[in-house]
């Protein structure tokens, strides 16, 4: 197992399509593992990573790898979103690719996605709230989207501070409370 460098904007292979994995062998188990090494090597003083797909280290295959409360990783293959619904809903988010750097984003409450386990089974998720912003955050970078492209407004940009506050451009102080916080 191994830490891989995780690429950052502006690197524009994060605005590439990731492709379908047709066949679930030691590299993409391989590549799994690793990332999970790299999201748990992720740790700063204010930040932390709970989620990566793989273009975040340059592979452009369907692979998400996240981090489940009870601190084991489950890797999600070709996940699909079949269902969008609920309220929208504005919350926090922020990325391993983009550091440093938060935004207020809109998404729907509930999400539906089918995958495949690394051992090759089917399942479906079927989650709300802050998992689902988070899956739906990743399944936004197998297609080249970034949580930023989604910020409607520049003022719902923020900056997190050697403090670890969340400062805006005009210089406003996020108030964490109000929100959900997804990375
Ligand atoms: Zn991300």
């Amino acid at each position: 197992m191994a830490v891989i460098k995780i690429i950052k904007v502006p690197n524009p292979i994060l605005k590439k399509k990731s492709k379908k994995i047709s066949k679930i062998d030691k590299k993409v188990e391989q590549l799994a593992y690793n990332m999970a090494d790299t999201i748990e090597n992720y740790q700063t003083d204010v930040e932390s990573g709970v989620a990566m797909a793989a273009v975040q280290v340059g592979q452009l295959v369907n692979l998400v790898v996240i981090k489940e409360e009870d601190g084991s990783y489950a890797a999600l293959i070709n996940p699909k979103i079949t269902k969008l619904s609920g309220e929208e809903e504005e919350g926090l988010e922020g990325c391993l690719s983009v550091p440093g750097i938060y935004g207020i984003v809109k998404r729907k409450e509930k999400v539906e996605v089918k995958c495949v386990a690394i051992d090759g089974g089917k399942f479906l998720i079927k989650t709300s709230g802050l998992f689902s912003r988070i899956l739906q955050h990743e399944i936004d970078h197998l297609n080249g989207i970034l949580f930023t492209d989604r910020v409607d407004d520049l003022n719902k940009l923020y900056k997190l501070d050697k403090e670890g506050r969340l400062v805006s451009k005009k210089g406003d102080i996020l108030d964490e409370s109000e929100l959900s916080k997804g990375y």
